[in-house]
């Protein structure tokens, strides 16, 4: 079968479509024929090694596939081929303390698909039978691509990590991004007010286009009053935060008393600096949010099949023209998701 392999670690990396074996299912997998498959800035940090992680090459990366089981193993009794299916990025162990209370987000022995294991960039791929979701009638594959991953991770923070109260004010950061364009969704659908950022008029309007009912120009340094100036000076219930770097302590600056900033991740920096005063003073939280439980996948594919949720596509693109979606992820040229489809030319 055609697989993109990472053979060498760097910023790029060395990427290669080549012809490998297919995968065979273990006794508790099935192997899946990729339909469609989502990056993410995963795969970047895959790429530059910038995970604390060992990982042998070659890789195939891709976290984030949907596609038809094609074969299942000995063990597999719940699928058969044929079955629609999502598959679930982080490979849950399912026996932890964390996995029997249904908090596989905590997993102590998850592992990553496409990172420490071969994943969705290749027409086929092998995955344990844990990772699968039913993927509900109507909704596409590349829906589910897109959504499998980052709207289910916002999905977590919404409605896991904290919650939502109809006309509660919720900042939704970075709303062209895959958590953020998700995160706009979600809060108006449970009754929120969102307001959300973009750098780029472009990005601004998509967040509008998907529910935000004030977009702020995070180009403009002054961006935090803005979103006081929006709420009356109130300040926002709460933020869904991806970003971290200089941006994270901002969004303090935006935040109601009482309010609560939730971060899922730190693409523009990890160690940041935060005045602890004005957070107790004003009984702030900060909420830590990593991955998704399998009820947070499940709600995601419901709230799509109901369209409720629907995903911003960028591209879509076959292998052999991965390498122009991995230049526009690194250049961060992409609005909502790009998505890869092994078996188009
Ligand atoms: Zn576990």
């Amino acid at each position: 079968m055609r697989a993109i392999q990472l053979v060498r670690h760097g910023r790029p990396g060395t990427l290669e479509l080549r012809e490998v074996p297919a995968p065979q299912p273990g006794a508790d997998e099935v192997v899946v024929r990729v339909e469609a498959c989502g990056l993410n800035h995963l795969d970047l940090w895959l790429e530059e090694a910038g995970l604390p992680l060992n990982i042998g090459l070659p890789r195939t990366p891709g976290c984030e596939p949907a596609g038809v089981i094609a074969a299942v193993g000995s063990g597999v009794t719940a699928w058969r081929a044929g079955d629609r299916v999502a598959v679930q990025s982080n490979l849950t162990c399912g026996t932890c303390e964390y996995c029997q209370a249904g908090e596989e987000s905590m997993c102590l022995a998850a592992e990553l698909l496409g990172v420490q294991r071969d994943g969705g960039l290749a027409e086929f791929v092998a995955v344990p039978q844990r990772a699968l979701n039913r993927l509900p009638d109507g909704v596409a594959f590349t829906t589910s691509a897109a959504l499998t991953l980052a709207g289910s991770t916002a999905m977590h923070m919404l409605t896991q990590r904290t919650t939502v109260k109809p006309g509660d004010w919720v900042l939704a950061m970075a709303g062209a991004s895959g958590v953020g364009s998700a995160a706009i969704q979600i809060a108006r659908g449970l009754g929120a007010r969102v307001i959300s950022t973009g750098s780029t008029a472009e990005r601004r309007s998509l967040a509008v286009g998907l529910g935000a009912e004030a977009v702020v120009d995070t180009a403009d340094p002054r961006w935090p009053a803005e979103v006081r100036r929006l709420t009356g000076k109130r300040g926002v219930d709460l933020v869904i935060e991806h970003i971290g770097g200089d941006v994270l302590p901002r969004c303090f600056e935006c935040l109601a008393r009482g309010g609560t900033v939730v971060t899922c991740g730190a693409t523009a920096g990890r160690e940041v600096t935060l005045n602890l005063w004005p957070l107790f003073v004003k009984q702030q939280r900060l909420v830590g949010s990593y991955s998704r439980n399998r009820a947070d996948l499940e709600a995601t594919l419901e709230w799509a099949a109901a369209g409720r949720l629907r995903p911003v596509i960028h591209s879509q693109r076959s292998l052999d023209h991965a390498a122009v979606s991995f230049q526009e992820l690194r250049d961060r040229r992409v609005l909502g998701k790009a998505l890869i489809l092994p078996h188009a030319r």
